[in-house]
């Protein structure tokens, strides 16, 4: 029996650099196990929390992260909602943040921290970033408030020292250590001497209401980046895509696009076959205010949907999200100008 005092924290290793570990003998890299990790961080066996491991089978570089995986996580926390403090995601870096902001959406009204990481280097080499990673993450999944409830019931991604709500992150750096940015919002705590946490920024559950985990994704979601000199041909080609639900514009500054008249007639055009338009701007940091200038005005008149200061991962799985949930047009867009998960600032 565990006892009701000591923390219990599940990993769940998907794949991805922290996990590979050379082979001694042969020297290639193999994946992820918790007992090799353990020899390899002998500090997991100082935190005095039962840790148990789950890993993918086979573990996948996170270049080929799809939704059926952000289903296949989903259903791991929801199996094992109940039994766990807290969860740790290990995770390649590549597209950490679409799971991240996928999480956020499919684990709805969650209590627990769900805290996803990686490193840029092998657990198992000098210097590695991972240790740090893993053991500030564990910490953190396994931190209760002054009430004794979990200290941050969101999903985050932990990298370096910073701790970010999941659905704000972007990866920025393909070197450095410290990889992971959130630029609408600031990081939910800071890890120094000690885990400074920014309770005033961290969101709760509703406690009226249970976890309810989601396992419906639509990915019949397209994005396009403008830039000057864009062609017909290429805003063209999306009306030979049968099926398109939603594209995602990444425009110019506070959302500007070309003046344009064919682009307009053919976002139009686009709207009349039901395809849902939204506009995010190409700027890491910044809202889209379609308002301020006539070039984003003119997008706003032709239906475009403002996507704020989303980023593009978070615009990305919200629509694969709410797509996949089969609700009429109107509510979408309700639910596009409301922040759902922490995801954009209304
Ligand atoms: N390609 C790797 C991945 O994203 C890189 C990493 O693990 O950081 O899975």
């Amino acid at each position: 029996m565990k006892q009701p005092t000591t923390p219990s924290i599940l990993v769940i290793y998907t794949g991805g650099t922290i996990g590979m570990i050379e082979n001694p003998e042969t020297g290639a890299l193999e994946n992820f196990d918790l007992a090799h990790f353990r020899r390899l961080v002998p500090e997991l066996n100082r935190f005095n929390y039962d840790i148990d491991a789950i890993t993918f089978d086979p573990p996948i570089d996170s270049s080929d992260m799809e939704p059926k995986y952000w289903i296949k996580l989903t259903r791991i926390i929801s199996d094992h909602y109940a039994d766990y403090d807290g969860f740790v995601v290990l995770h390649g870096t590549d597209t950490m943040a679409y799971t991240a902001s996928a999480l956020s959406f499919m684990l709805e009204n969650l209590g627990k921290a769900v805290i996803i990481t990686g490193s840029q280097l092998p657990i198992g080499q000098l210097r590695t970033d991972g240790k740090e990673n893993l053991l500030t993450s564990i910490e953190i999944a396994a931190a209760r408030d002054e009430y004794g409830l979990p200290m941050v019931p969101e999903v985050c991604i932990f990298f370096e020292n910073r701790l970010m709500r999941g659905n704000r992150t972007t990866k920025i750096n393909a070197e450095g250590f410290n990889a992971f940015r959130s630029y609408n919002l600031p990081p939910l705590a800071r890890a120094g001497i000690h885990i400074k946490y920014e309770s005033h920024l961290i969101r709760r559950p509703d406690s009226n209401k249970p976890f309810r985990p989601h396992f419906l994704m639509d990915n019949r979601v397209i994005i396009l980046t403008l830039f000057p000199g864009i062609r017909r041909e290429y805003i063209e080609a999306l009306f030979h895509i049968a099926d398109l639900r939603a594209l995602i514009l990444k425009t110019y500054g506070s959302g500007n696009a070309p003046q344009k008249p064919w682009l307009i007639e053919r976002l139009k055009a686009l709207r009349a076959k039901g395809v849902i338009l939204v506009n995010i701007t190409q700027c890491s940091q910044g809202a889209v205010e379609m308002r301020r200038y006539g070039t984003g005005l003119q997008l706003l008149q032709a239906g475009v949907v403002n996507g704020y200061d989303s980023t593009p991962e978070s615009m990305v799985t919200k629509l694969m999200f709410l797509l996949g949930h089969n609700m009429p047009y109107e509510e979408i867009i309700r639910l596009m100008n409301t922040s759902i998960a922490g995801e954009i600032t209304v």
